[in-house]
């Protein structure tokens, strides 16, 4: 979608509402495709004492299993968009200044990367999850197995292998 913001930039006290979806279920992210749902964009544009700003609220559904367990998960996420629409490049660069020379901003270019951006590094189906025993796969949030170290770190399991032999 491409707003045509000409008359935003002419007009004080216009603006314009911005309710929209996206679709970026084709994402690949490390293998998996997170984004199955379409990401809900609302919010405006307008002009206040001709400066032109951006309000938007980016909603998101992460879905993936969880780095620890491995059990599918789903997370929602919103990214919350303050910025300034400005027609010529500013003096000094700005993470708070889009430039939109021609007036028209690509609302989807621009939400994509702004979720791009902020997919999480970290995925827990709970912050507290207990992950899965690394010697027979159980799923220690489901209860403990019997394997003696099953509260080591892999690393260190290794090492107490090595010192073992
Ligand atoms: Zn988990
Ligand atoms: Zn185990």
């Amino acid at each position: 979608m491409i707003l045509d913001l000409k008359r935003i930039f002419a007009n004080e006290n216009s603006s314009l509402d911005i309710e929209h979806s996206l679709d970026m279920s084709d994402v690949d992210f490390m293998g998996n495709y997170p984004l199955k749902k379409p990401i809900k964009i609302s919010g405006s544009v307008f002009n206040r004492a001709s400066v032109v700003s951006l309000n938007l609220n980016i909603e998101y559904a992460f879905a993936s299993p969880c780095d620890r367990c491995g059990v599918d998960t789903e997370h929602n996420h919103t990214v919350i968009v303050d910025k300034l629409l400005a027609t010529a490049i500013e003096r000094q660069e700005s993470d708070t200044i889009i430039t939109i020379p021609d007036m028209k901003l690509d609302v989807d270019e621009f939400v994509y990367s702004e979720v791009i951006l902020d997919l999480p590094s970290k995925h827990l189906c709970k912050d507290s999850c207990k992950g899965i025993c690394f010697k027979c796969g159980k799923n220690l949030n489901e209860g403990e197995c019997n394997c003696e170290t099953r509260e080591v770190d892999p690393r260190l399991a290794k090492l107490m292998e090595l010192l073992d032999n």
